[in-house]
């Protein structure tokens, strides 16, 4: 045995010294730390990882951050490819509550949400509204319950594609209605938005994230939010909430994580981890945040095993009201 030990306690130094460099230099100079975000740009999930990336620059050392928007089946698409990404601490996943309503709404799934990443933490929380294109003959939420009641099967509600959090939002809405209306699924609401403002499109349920800006400057009629309390955020401040508006029980509220492949060395993890706190805490990134009614979480909830906690007490959150719903996407 002692002799096994002998031999072995070189190799494994030499194991331990190289895993250990490789730790200590990252991120290493001149390599690119990527953060994938499963819709297109200019979307609320693609805008809260660009300011991420800008608020963990300086904690991860100066190191260049970009985003890489891998969009497509809901955010599926750029879930599966962190999944399969080498566990180097280059390749990390932003993505929102579609980590946890997924394995529910969208039976096959290419990945497991529990088994196949690295938590690294959560980031913030963000509200949803109900917004309609400009052109909508309803200005408010009453209003448009008389419209859609007029316009039942001629209604079309855009969306980020099955499985995202506006899919969702539009199915819970739809049911607690009792009204179908037509799906028109975008790679993210960025694109979605812009439709939306162009007429192309009747209805949206978005984060605060994208909506708030386009609300002030009304580009979009909006009808309510659908947290369980009013917002404070000026340009939302007057809107009821769904439930306020006769939707017992409405609520979604959106947040986003950041996660690695499985595999990244633990102390990879930790640094990342490291300079997520540090960017949840850096003011600038807070005011732009808080500024489009999310609100940036701090602490404990940003620890790794806290959020994977959470996540997992998500799923055991949705997957009744998804099944009860019965609002399967496949
Ligand atoms: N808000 C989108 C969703 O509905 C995704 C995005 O474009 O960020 O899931």
């Amino acid at each position: 045995m002692k002799q096994i030990l002998k031999t072995l306690t070189p190799v494994a130094l030499l194991a331990l010294a190289a895993f250990g460099a490789h730790a200590q230099g990252y991120p290493a100079a001149g390599k690119v730390v990527t953060i994938v975000v499963p819709f297109s740009a200019g979307g609320p999930t693609d805008r809260v990882a660009r300011d991420l990336a800008e608020a963990m620059r300086k904690p991860m050392g100066g190191a260049t951050i970009v985003v890489d928007n891998a969009a497509g089946a809901g955010g599926s698409i750029g879930a599966n490819k962190v999944a399969k990404a080498n566990p180097d601490g280059y390749t990390l996943l932003m993505h929102h509550i579609g980590m946890a309503t997924m394995p529910t709404l969208v039976r096959n799934i290419p990945f497991k949400v529990d088994s196949d990443f690295e938590y690294l933490g959560l980031v913030n929380e963000v509200p949803m509204t109900l917004i309609g294109r400009p052109t909508l003959e309803a200005g408010n939420y009453k209003s448009l319950m008389s419209w859609i009641d007029k316009n039942k099967g001629k209604i079309n509600l855009g969306n980020a594609g099955v499985g995202s959090a506006s899919h969702l939002c539009g199915l819970l809405f739809q049911n607690a209605l009792k009204v179908d209306m037509t799906p028109v699924p975008y790679k993210g609401t960025g694109p979605a938005m812009t439709d939306l403002i162009g007429g192309q499109i009747d209805l949206m349920c978005d984060q605060t994230t994208n909506t708030t800006s386009q609300i002030e400057a009304k580009k979009v009629q909006a009808y309510a939010v659908t947290t369980s309390k009013r917002l404070p955020t000026p340009a939302l401040k007057d809107l009821p909430t769904l439930q306020e508006s006769g939707l017992a029980n409405f609520q979604v509220t959106i947040w986003h994580g950041l996660y690695a492949p499985k595999g990244t060395p633990a102390d990879v993890q930790k640094k990342l981890n490291d300079a997520l706190k540090a960017a949840l805490k850096d003011p600038d990134f807070i005011k732009k945040q808080e500024g489009l009614g999310a609100i940036v979480v701090a602490d404990k909830r940003v620890d790794a095993a806290e959020h994977k906690k959470f996540v997992a007490a998500e799923i055991t959150k949705w997957s009744p009201i998804i099944k009860a719903a019965g609002v399967y996407a496949d």
